[in-house]
């Protein structure tokens, strides 16, 4: 249970700076550049991190190499994975509120969120992983009785992961569960303004038992550590979730080194359709609320895009004006507040510069569109509405990941397609409807990884989330999650004496 005391006496803690987590321990560089780091919640400098240069990186992956060579992780039942990764879970859930606060002064996430979202949702994944890791068979072909032809799962290797800064532990829980429980090491960087959850949970799995050099955590800028991590040659994976950017980045480090595998989980601009038979439309109105300004919109499914029938939009616009009013912006760390900071000043930049060309473009501000609570010294934004938009504007095309909602209209279902998949995107999509043939014309003609139709965020952990078209590939979650982490090789065995 979160209480407001035990809360203001975690957020009281000094954290003292950061180091690497290498082999086990923490390193400590003396001649490491350090970032100070600063918190959203009211702008002041908390602790620093390390930016880690080309030669952290080769020490973090070095160790990785060394452990997946010795094999004890590598090589072992994978009931032996699962018992670690397990106990790891058990550890991580006891830590969870030191956790959610550590990680709400680090990205300004609303506690109740962080908790949810963080530890325990990372700690959900990482069971479920677990509990998978002595469940996956190889196959035997299906060839003649001259021959067996068997499919083994092998582990890659060495992986990297490149994690932002939104659900920084969820997120790279997707990612680290399959990794580790198909038996790889990883060297995992954190972003620069998320990292402190990151390197904590590390030195928890320690904790539990991972054997040293399965978990490395090495944090800093994009340029120097994540840009060290995309060209290693000793790294065989890559994954990764961030900008469409940084992306392209990725995939031309592998082609400059050594063609390591690189699977993308990019952005969105998620539609949310909301046709005119839709039941309830106070419950539709409340989610599509929820759905946009829950942690201030940076979340990579946000339904940014609402597209509804012309018929009802007055209605639905203002049913979702009163939502968006009803939200409580402030300080994460007060249980009274349900939305927290933006994560960072840059971001924070970021959307104000989207929210200025999307007026200065003609659509037409109904709430919010500036910073808030300036005086605190902290980063936050007020939910915003823009109505009447047109589906070219910027606002309605690009991502903004911020609590900035864009209302568009249309009169047919075929419009409605249209204006959804008329972004580069294909992350998730919702549609609204209670004619059953609408929804499967729409499920079938909508381009996106994720179609959620009646309902927002009901996906759990049993299905893939991944995008289509600029939204990335591969998928994380579900059982798929573990397809980018394993190599299927071939044993052809001849049986025949001669
Ligand atoms: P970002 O791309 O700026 O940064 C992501 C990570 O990449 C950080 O760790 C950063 O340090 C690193 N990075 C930056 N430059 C790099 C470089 N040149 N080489 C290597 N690494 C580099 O993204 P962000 O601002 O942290 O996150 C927001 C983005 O993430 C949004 O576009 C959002 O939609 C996306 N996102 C997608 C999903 C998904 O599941 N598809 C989930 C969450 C966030």
């Amino acid at each position: 249970m979160l209480d407001q005391a035990n809360i203001d006496e975690l957020r009281s803690r000094a954290i003292p700076e950061q180091h690497n987590f290498i082999d086990n321990q923490f390193v400590i560089n003396p001649t490491a550049k350090r970032l100070a780091v600063d918190s959203p919640i009211d702008g002041k400098v908390f602790t620093s991190i390390c930016d880690s240069s080309s030669e952290d990186v080769d020490a973090a992956v070095l160790a990785a190499r060394a452990a997946f060579n010795r094999g004890e992780w590598s090589k072992a039942a994978p009931a032996y994975r699962k018992k670690i990764l397990l106990k790891w879970a058990e550890i991580i859930e006891q830590h969870a509120i030191e956790i959610a606060v550590l990680g709400a002064r680090d990205n300004g996430t609303d506690i109740n969120t962080a908790i949810k979202g963080e530890p325990l949702g990372a700690a959900n994944t990482l069971r479920y992983y677990a509990e998978a890791a002595d469940k996956l068979y190889g196959e035997i072909a299906p060839t003649s009785d001259a021959v067996l032809g068997l499919i083994h799962r092998e582990a890659v290797g060495v992986v990297g992961l490149i994690i932002p800064w939104n659900f920084p532990l969820m997120i790279a829980a997707w990612k680290l569960g399959p990794a580790l429980a198909a038996g790889n090491c990883v060297v995992l960087k954190p972003a620069e303004t998320a990292s402190l959850t990151l390197l904590r949970i590390a030195e928890l799995a320690a904790l539990a038992g991972m054997p040293a050099g399965v978990l490395n955590v090495v944090t800093g800028l994009g340029r120097s550590c994540g840009e060290a991590i995309g060209l290693h040659m000793d790294i065989d994976v890559l994954a990764f979730t961030g900008s469409g950017a940084v992306g392209r980045r990725l995939l031309e480090y592998s082609a400059r080194s050594n063609l390591k595998r690189i699977y993308l989980e990019l952005g969105g601009k998620s539609p949310n359709i909301i046709f005119a038979d839709a039941s309830n439309l106070d419950r539709v109105a409340k989610e599509t609320a929820a759905s946009i300004f829950r942690n201030s919109g940076q979340v990579c499914v946000a339904a940014s895009r609402v597209i509804v029938q012309n018929s009802i939009k007055a209605e639905l616009c203002e049913k979702v004006l009163s939502y968006a009013r009803s939200y409580r912006v402030g300080d994460p760390l007060s249980l009274r507040n349900n939305v927290g900071a933006i994560a960072n000043l840059g971001q924070l930049q970021v959307i104000e510069d989207k929210v200025q060309r999307g007026i200065a473009e003609g659509a037409t501000l109904a709430l919010g569109g500036k910073r808030i609570l300036a005086d605190s010294g902290g980063y936050y934004f007020a939910p915003t509405i823009f109505v009447d938009v047109e589906p070219t504007m910027s606002i309605a095309c690009e991502e903004i990941f911020g609590p900035v909602l864009a209302i568009i209209g249309f009169d047919t279902m075929d419009e409605a397609i249209e204006i959804a998949n008329s972004t580069q995107y294909g992350l998730s999509s919702v549609v609204w409807t209670s004619n059953l043939t609408t929804a499967h014309t729409m499920i079938q003609a909508l381009q996106a990884g994720v179609v959620q139709v009646n309902c927002f965020s009901g996906a759990d952990l049993t299905v893939p989330l991944g995008g289509v078209k600029q939204s990335g590939n591969g998928s994380d979650k579900s059982l798929h999650g573990f397809d980018k982490y394993i190599n299927v090789k071939t044993a052809w065995i001849s049986l025949d004496p001669n």
